[in-house]
């Protein structure tokens, strides 16, 4: 199962993709933390990303998509994936196509977990209390959220074309919402 997990900043992604992991065997491949890990390793590629993700900017597609390249071709990754955070502009969206159908392989299915934005701020603003993530702050968030709205969620019609665009109600507990993702993931 190759599955794109998608959806606002704060919309659960991360919280949605380890139970989908664990039920599913399948790999977790999140470009947010292993920008992360690159950022707190020191790594030449953390110095670059930090400065867009202190912003709320995104990193430029072509680091993110050597990334990407790369992390898919690792053995775990081989009975499929699920990426969280990636693609988030169409030229990614476009590049991984690539890189999938030179391997004559596709994506099975994208999960859109929706929310509306005052409850993403909110949510991101409690979370910041306790994860102290740098961009976690008021008006990166309202960025980061702009930046979804503009350049990311466009995608959704370039995989509803695709007929693999499955909108999910991202409101509600942590068990409910995974409940509305299973139904898709358990009829692919
Ligand atoms: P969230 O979905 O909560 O905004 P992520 O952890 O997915 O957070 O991403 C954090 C930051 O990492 C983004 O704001 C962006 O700067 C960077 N980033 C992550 N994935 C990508 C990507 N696919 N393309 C460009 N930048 C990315």
């Amino acid at each position: 199962m190759r599955l794109i997990l998608f959806g606002p900043p704060g919309a659960g992604k991360g919280t949605q993709a380890n139970i989908i992991a664990d039920k599913y065997k399948t790999a977790h491949i999140s470009t947010g933390d292993m920008l992360r890990a690159a950022v707190s390793n020191g790594a030449e590629l953390g110095v670059l990303a930090k400065s867009y993700m202190d912003k709320g900017e995104l990193v430029p597609d072509d680091v993110i998509i050597g990334i990407i390249n790369d992390r898919i071709k690792e053995e775990d990754a081989q009975n499929g994936f699920m990426l969280d955070g990636f693609p988030r502009t169409i030229a990614q969206a476009n590049a991984l196509d690539e890189m999938l159908s030179g391997a004559s392989q596709s994506i099975d299915a994208v999960v859109s977990i929706e929310v509306r934005d005052e409850v993403i701020v909110e949510r991101i603003l409690e979370r910041q209390k306790i994860e102290g993530r740098d961009d976690d702050k008021e008006d990166v968030v309202r960025n980061r959220l702009n930046v979804y709205r503009n350049q990311t969620e466009p995608l959704k019609s370039f995989y509803a074309e695709k007929s693999i665009l499955n909108e999910i109600h991202g409101m509600g507990t942590v068990d409910e919402v995974f409940g509305r993702i299973d139904e898709v993931l358990s009829n692919l």
